[in-house]
């Protein structure tokens, strides 16, 4: 059972919580690769190949922008610059905080 087709429209927006500042941020998805996130029946980066990775993070950990610079040493600006000439890893998840977090929130 796969899925022909992701509409690829936005028309859910998920307020997170920032577990460090407090601050809130706004991720846009799409109402089925939510449920299907949810559901478990995909992972984050598979439901949501369209957020970039800092709206994943923030989707996942709530971490908002300021706080994943900060933590992560980048931001969006040279996002490209950092994945481009890295592993991906050393810069989004360096600590294995996606899956820790998973079990906190929500
Ligand atoms: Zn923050």
């Amino acid at each position: 059972m796969s899925k022909i087709f992701k509409t690829n429209r936005k028309e859910m927006c998920v307020i997170t919580e920032c577990p460090f500042c407090g601050g809130t941020s706004e991720v846009e998805v799409n109402t089925e690769d939510y449920f299907d996130y949810m559901d478990g029946i995909l992972l984050v980066q598979e439901a949501f190949p369209y957020l970039s990775p800092s709206d994943r993070e923030k989707f996942v950990t709530g971490m908002c922008d300021d706080c994943q610079a900060d933590f992560f040493g980048c931001n969006d600006e040279d996002e490209e610059d950092c994945s481009s000439d890295n592993d991906e890893d050393d810069c989004i998840d360096p600590f294995g905080l996606l899956e820790s977090f998973d079990d906190i929130k929500f």
